[in-house]
């Protein structure tokens, strides 16, 4: 993943969990990209976008785009921002390209006043100990280690040769399931990633363990 910073004219206004509609010089069609900072007035938009290999859109922005060049941005869009009216505990869980609007959640949560004494866990699967990150922006906010916690887990070992991974080895929704247990339908849950790891995430919680789906929020990656 990699960090990618614009500036607008006006103001950065959206709500964490959103996304903007970028379009960028030769490339056909706009790409959706999760902002991962907080709503500003001094119009900075940050991205956390991961290279997919051979696409058109992350090959423009990671070999082509130098810095002081334009891009069009649209937007906020997606309905899976942070809700204030809501007195549960939060889970985000993310994977691959998903970590950037999960992060602007966290992060909101972790410095509104009205939101002090929530717990917000925040889970992250990858295929290998590569992939894991996220943790170096949590570790900034405060309560990080206490009421924030990460919680990482990979699903393919082999792509730990050397056996240095200590975590679990799974599928992130089952660290969910095995974590949280009986209260699991004690939480407000933000999710995003590929669209496997949010399928099998929504089949855990709203069919397996009824949890009510509109304490759920996602936007579908595709
Ligand atoms: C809601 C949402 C939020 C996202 N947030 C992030 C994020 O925060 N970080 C991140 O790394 N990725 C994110 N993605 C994925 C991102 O939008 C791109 O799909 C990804 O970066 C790959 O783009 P690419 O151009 O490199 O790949 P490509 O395979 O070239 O294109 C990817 C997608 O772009 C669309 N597309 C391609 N060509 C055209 C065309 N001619 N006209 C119109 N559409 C076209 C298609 O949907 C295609 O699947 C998000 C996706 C969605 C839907």
């Amino acid at each position: 993943l990699r960090e990618f910073h614009f500036k607008s004219d006006g103001k950065a206004a959206f709500i964490p969990g959103q996304y903007a509609l970028m379009t960028l010089p030769g490339v056909e069609g706009p790409r959706a990209y999760s902002m991962s900072n907080q709503p500003n007035d001094e119009g900075d938009w940050c991205f956390l976008i991961k290279r997919v290999p051979g696409g058109v859109g992350t090959d423009y922005l990671f070999d082509d785009l130098k810095k002081g060049d334009k891009i069009t941005l649209d937007g906020p869009y997606g309905l899976a921002y942070f809700r204030e009216d809501t007195d549960r505990d939060i889970v985000c869980v993310a994977g691959g390209s998903g970590l950037a609007p999960l992060i602007s959640i966290a992060t909101a949560a972790a410095y509104h006043p009205a939101f002090q004494n929530r717990r917000i866990r925040f889970f992250f699967g990858g295929r290998g100990p590569a992939d894991i990150c996220g943790d170096d922006y949590l570790r900034l906010l405060p309560g990080f280690g206490d009421r924030i916690t990460f919680h990482s887990t990979i699903s393919v070992p082999e792509m730990d040769p050397n056996g240095m991974w200590v975590g679990p080895v799974g599928f992130i929704h089952e660290s969910v399931e095995n974590l949280l247990g009986d209260d699991l339908k004690n939480y407000e849950y933000y999710i995003a990633g590929p669209p496997p790891m949010l399928q099998a995430t929504l089949q855990m919680l709203a069919m397996k363990h009824k949890v009510n789906v509109e304490g759920i929020h996602f936007d579908r990656f595709f």
